[in-house]
């Protein structure tokens, strides 16, 4: 069955009686480079977690790759459909679920016994940037973790410091992954097409973190002071959140060879972590 191709997609629509759900970010794919793209970024080794599989088109692509694919959907619709179009694949298990509320480390160990496994998806559009939070916090025994996101957001996930894209999530991502734009993929390379181009963004697991940090807490709490407040500079930023006093912040970034009146988004990691240090010392 060719999940790729537009007539079998509508036979499937009509047999199911399905409709989709735009609220589920429900955009399937259909070009068969990309699933490429995507299962040959992922560098799967033994086994890969898949979020929102939809119709199977990608879950069917990975289980060609992987030794086991276990993959989330969370529209109950879609599970008689799974079974349906996945019947030839025995390495591929479908847990009905919402990603976001799941327990992803305890599956992970369940399903793959604890061994080192990639996670790949064409994510839904309205959840992106908490997933991505999530997977990257919990520290995982992830090596890629291999994501179709919307253009914009894999451009600002990719980019550098002091460019218009960089924001809080740019920071956390290069913190502990080595983050990639694969390709682009045009909106009409999915059915029914969304309204943005998207993007295949891999990041690599780093071992350990790019920067070192005397505390992280401290650290993702200056990054998002930073980038909440974007207009104001970084001493105004630190004063209102962390109730320093401003005279003593633009020392301490005198100290470290930093403009006191610098804006976070200037600031390359490295900074940001010999700033959070410090502020932890001054505490
Ligand atoms: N993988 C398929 C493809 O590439 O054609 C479908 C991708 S579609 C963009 C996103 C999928 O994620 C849909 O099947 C949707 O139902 C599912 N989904 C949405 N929110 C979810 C959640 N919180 N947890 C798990 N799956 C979710």
């Amino acid at each position: 069955m060719d999940l790729t191709d537009i007539r079998t997609i509508r036979e499937i629509e009509r047999k199911f009686d399905f409709g989709f759900s735009k609220g589920l970010g429900q955009n399937f794919l259909l070009d068969s480079a990309v699933l490429d793209e995507i299962a040959e970024a992922a560098q799967i080794t033994d086994g890969v977690l898949e979020i929102g599989p939809g119709f199977g088109v990608l879950t069917h692509r990975l289980s060609q790759s992987a030794q086991k694919v276990v993959s989330v959907e969370i529209d109950s619709r879609l599970i008689p459909v799974l079974n349906f179009t996945l019947a030839d694949c025995d390495n591929v298990k479908i847990i009905e679920g919402d990603i976001l509320k799941m327990d992803v480390r305890e599956l992970i160990e369940r399903e793959f016994g604890g061994k080192e496994i990639s996670i790949a998806a064409n994510l839904p559009y309205y959840i992106t940037t908490p997933i991505i939070t999530s997977l990257i916090e919990a520290k995982l025994p992830v090596r890629n973790i291999v994501v179709m996101v919307q253009k914009e957001v894999a451009e600002r996930i990719a980019s550098k410091p002091a460019s218009k894209d960089y924001g809080a999530i740019t920071v956390l991502c290069n913190y502990y992954t080595n983050p990639r734009i694969v390709c682009t993929v045009p909106a009409d390379s999915f059915y029914p097409a969304p309204k943005v181009d998207s993007a295949v963004l891999c990041m690599e697991v780093l071992d350990k973190p790019s920067v070192f940090v005397n505390d992280e807490k401290m650290f993702f709490k200056v990054v998002k002071s930073a980038f909440l407040h974007r207009r104001k500079t970084l001493v105004n930023c630190l004063a209102s959140d962390f109730g320093i006093e401003k005279n003593a912040l633009a020392s301490m970034l005198e100290s470290l060879g930093i403009d006191a009146l610098v804006r976070g988004e200037r600031l390359g990691l490295s900074e940001f972590a010999k700033i959070s240090d410090k502020l932890g010392d001054m505490r």
